[in-house]
């Protein structure tokens, strides 16, 4: 008897049109599979590229590469095939993000790696280029799982090579506050420097000393070894060294095999920033997270103690790759707990707080389709990514301001208030959050007097986005 499998789309509607090149397609097959059938891959466009992806507990992640308009791809999973169709568009919105590979003056552009791996400057560019499209990726589906549709940034262009009049010994000597300050003022009033571009570079003269590598050495001695490290993000640039881009991928038929590589790193030669995990792997996936946290930053937003925006990005490899999902006890468990632990202090009902830390930090019942991949954003940061100009296609009037009065901290703007923030100066840790994503808009608002006296603080910074990505700064004196 033939089988009866049905592979099963969870992310995408038909003939759905995208606006990013790499896709992540998540699904799983229905009706197990006999002892006969072919169990633990699902291949893609076989005859082609014949690439396959695995099945685990019955679920499978798939990365393909679009090209322009239409796209059809062919899922195979035993003796049944299925046909995806996808159509990509790129936006076509003047503001987007341009990734640059920038070599210091006198430095041959190659970066750190093994002997056995290509590290020119082409390669850099390839590597670059793939790890943009996958963060473009990443902010689409996390704002899809959420109902904000598939809105990601646009990349203006492939990897470009920009030549910096730094020289590479002095670029080795400056801090990473100096690197970003530096590098940054020359980019912004060179040839591509605009405002309508943030710019996503990496320096390929950064240089990890593994000879001062010592057993035990923590992350911030590792760092202290490394030359013209960085990892910024801000304004119009986000800033990284290049110690850990021997562990990225250049091709996208190499992305899953790069994060699932369990090589240790051999700490007397390269740079080895895995969160203590040690393998190629977990330093391209710490890596990788590390950039969209920076990335963010450009995009506004602050720092939260938990998902992207706190320290929750090392495990970004679980966006991409299927793995076997934790005990679901062991979720409802903690969920539960936190709960419990709330509602000591609120009277709130219990469902309205459950729909609340649904939206807010993905925390799923189970009966959901979205899987705990633990990679995520807060409420906050998520809603003001989601209204933020460079992942919309928002029409700009000047009249269209938010305003603030400092004395009745009363906000108003005509398009509609839809996130509130208010954040440590120092550290622009979001300490306080209003939130209206419904459909009905909120035009004004008055920032709590007793909120604000609450916190014990001299002053604090206000950071408030409308409903077309209005953005309003302002330090308010308590
Ligand atoms: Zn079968
Ligand atoms: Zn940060």
């Amino acid at each position: 008897m033939a089988c009866n499998h049905e592979i099963m789309i969870d992310n995408f509607n038909p003939e759905e049109t995208v606006h990013y090149s790499v896709i992540i397609i998540k699904g799983h097959v229905k009706n197990k599979p006999k002892s006969t059938c072919q169990t633990e891959q699902i291949y893609v466009n076989p005859g082609s590229t014949n690439s396959y992806f695995k099945i685990v507990d019955g679920k499978f992640k798939v990365l393909s590469e679009l090209k322009l308009g239409q796209n059809s791809i062919i899922l195979k999973y035993c003796c049944l095939t299925t046909t995806v169709f996808i159509n990509y568009a790129p936006r076509q919105s003047n503001l987007s993000v341009l990734p640059l590979y920038i070599i210091c003056e006198g430095h041959d552009g190659k970066f750190q790696a093994p002997e056995t791996q290509q590290n020119d400057i082409d390669s850099a560019c390839k590597r670059i280029t793939l790890c943009s499209k996958l963060l473009q990726s990443v902010i689409a589906e996390k704002l899809n799982e959420q109902n904000q549709r598939r809105k990601t940034f646009k990349l203006e262009d492939d990897c470009r090579v920009f030549r910096s009049k730094l020289n590479y010994l002095e670029a080795r000597k400056m801090t990473q506050e100096e690197l970003w300050t530096s590098l940054g003022r020359e980019i912004a009033n060179s040839d591509i420097g605009r405002e309508e571009i943030k710019f996503l570079g990496f320096l390929s003269c950064t240089k990890y000393c593994g000879e001062g590598y010592e057993e035990n050495f923590f992350h911030d001695d590792i760092v202290k070894l490394t030359q013209a490290y960085v990892a910024l993000g801000g304004g119009g640039l986000a800033l990284f060294g290049t110690a850990c881009l021997y562990t990225w991928p250049e091709d996208v038929s190499h992305v899953i095999e790069k994060f699932e590589d369990c090589s240790l790193i051999d700490r007397r030669q390269f740079m080895d920033d895995s969160c203590y995990r040690g393998t190629f792997g977990a330093c391209f996936s710490t890596t990788l997270g590390s950039v969209l946290h920076e990335l963010c930053h450009t995009f506004d937003l602050g720092h939260t103690g938990n998902g992207i925006m706190g320290r929750g990005f090392d495990d970004i490899y679980k966006v991409f790759v299927s793995f076997k999902s934790e005990r679901s006890g062991d979720i409802r468990r903690t969920f539960q707990n936190s709960i419990e632990f709330e509602e000591k202090f609120d009277t709130g009902l219990l469902s309205d707080r459950l729909a609340e830390k649904k939206k807010g930090f993905s925390v799923k019942d189970e009966s959901s389709k979205i899987e705990q991949d633990g990679t995520f954003w807060t409420r906050s940061c998520l809603t003001f990514l989601s209204y933020h100009k460079w992942m919309n296609d928002f029409e700009f009037s000047k009249n269209d301001v938010i305003k603030f009065d400092p004395v009745t901290k009363f906000l108003s703007s005509i398009a509609g208030l839809r996130v509130i923030e208010l954040r440590n100066e120092n550290d622009g840790m979001v300490i306080k959050d209003w939130i209206f994503d419904g459909k009905v808009l909120k035009y004004s608002f008055q920032v709590p007097e007793d909120e604000l006296n609450n916190l014990s603080k001299k002053s604090v910074m206000l950071v408030v986005e409308d409903n077309i990505g209005n953005i309003l700064k302002h330090v308010v004196n308590i």
